[in-house]
Formats: structure tokens, sequence, C-alpha cells
């Protein structure tokens, strides 16, 4: 599905309001989202300083329709249990102390839900950790300006001119990812390179492959991107695009 920016308030929840497209089979009882890209977070991919950040802003919120696109059908009615922490009885609990419930949340900056999910069990060398889902923002909002761009453990996040920080906008079926030829790396390089093009002021995701700039997508397909590296200002950016 094609959008442009104008047809749709996608992420500035100061309006009160969001526009989300769905994307829907409804044989199959399936509905997800059409444009914003879904991000899974694994319980190891959250030591991150950023991820804690973004966490930290996080505000508790009944379950709405929006989590919903966020959990196979089946697992819906896993939103509305308590965690075993707050009821022994709880259905999510397991064998009175582990928990597989989950918990809902929105972002108060990008308007986005966040589902957060239990992993505790009890048995030997016992765990208790939490994954996130959530949908990336399609582009930082109106009066936003991009100023950094910040990796680690797989997360993608940007910094806005006046410090905020977002998931990295990205489009449904544009994941990214860094150290290797492919898909992930081209799709990062050019919406890397669309920012450094607009001194950080078109921030919609969805770059055509082709955008990508030479030295950028050579960076982002490199191991150095990988390992060591994992921040890039704007001026970092432009000055990639001078090589
Ligand atoms: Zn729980």
């Amino acid at each position: 599905m094609t959008f442009q920016p104008r047809d749709l308030n996608l992420t500035d929840p100061e309006k009160g309001y969001l526009h989300f497209v769905l994307y829907t089979e409804p044989h199959r009882g399936y509905a997800s989202s059409s444009l914003n890209a879904t991000v899974k977070i694994e319980a190891q991919q959250t030591m991150t300083p950023h991820f804690q950040e973004w966490l930290g802003r996080l505000v508790r919120c009944e379950p709405n329709a929006m989590h919903c696109t966020l959990v196979e059908p089946r697992k819906i009615p896993t939103l509305f249990h308590p965690c075993v922490t707050e009821d022994k009885d709880s259905p999510s609990a397991i064998a009175g102390s582990g928990c597989t419930c989950r918990q809902t949340f929105y972002d108060p900056e990008f308007g986005l839900p966040v589902v957060a999910e239990h992993f505790k069990h009890v048995g030997t060398g016992g765990t208790d950790e939490w994954s996130y889902t959530t949908f990336a923002p399609l582009a930082l909002r109106p009066d936003d300006v991009f100023s950094r761009f910040h990796m680690g453990r797989s997360l993608f996040w940007a910094r806005t001119e006046k410090g905020a920080l977002s998931i990295l906008p990205q489009r449904e079926g544009r994941g990214y990812s860094v150290g290797y030829s492919g898909g992930g790396p081209s799709a990062l390089a050019a919406y890397l390179t669309q920012l450094a093009e607009t001194d950080g002021q078109n921030t919609v995701a969805g770059a055509s492959y082709e955008e990508a700039h030479p030295a950028i997508l050579a960076w982002t397909q490199s191991s150095a991107a990988d390992r060591g590296t994992n921040e890039l200002s704007l001026a970092d950016l432009k000055a990639m695009q001078q090589r």
C-alpha cells in the first residue's frame, strides 16, 4: 500500500488521535499492521541503555484493539490476565509461581502500543524475564528533525534534535540489519541516506533501496557496523556521503 504522510496522521499523538492501517485475512482470523513494521524485542536485547530509556517512559494501560494486533489471536485473552505476582490463581500462572502473562502499554511520545510478555518458570535454573512487541513509527513526528542514529543488539533508534528517542521509523517488510549484503542493510542504508540528504527533515520510512549512498551502504554491510561504531550523527552521515 502506498501513502503520503499528509494523508494520514501516523505519528503525532499530540493531535489526540492516530490513524492506523490494518492488514487482515478474515478467513484466518488474522489482523495486523499494513504499514508500520512489527518490532520484536527479545529479553536479551533489553540490556541496552537506549532500550531502557524507551522502556522507562512507557505507560501501562488497559489492553485495546491495537494490542490485539500484536499477539496471535488465540493469545488475546492473556492480555487480560493478571500476572502471577498479582494473583496466584491467574489463568496465566503455571504451577503456582510460573507465569506467561502479558502486560499492555503505550508509548506517550509516539502513541504506539506495546505488549510485554512474561516468561517466568521456577524449574531448574528458573527464569524470570520479559520480551516486548511493538510497532515502529512510520516517521518521526511532524516537527521532529533527526539528529542521531543509535544501534545496539540489533535494535535501531533515532534521536531527534530535541533529544526524544524513537525506534527508527520502519515500514512493514523493510526490516533493518547490518553486517552482510542483503535487504536489511540496504533498507537501513537507503533510510540513512534519505536522512543525510534532507538534513534530517524527511524522516518517512520506506526509502527505496536504489537511493542508498554507496559509502553508507558499505558501512551498513560491513562487520564494523556490527561490531564497533553503534552511533552516527547527522554530520557523520553527511560526511560519509562526501566520500
Ligand atoms: Zn506474569
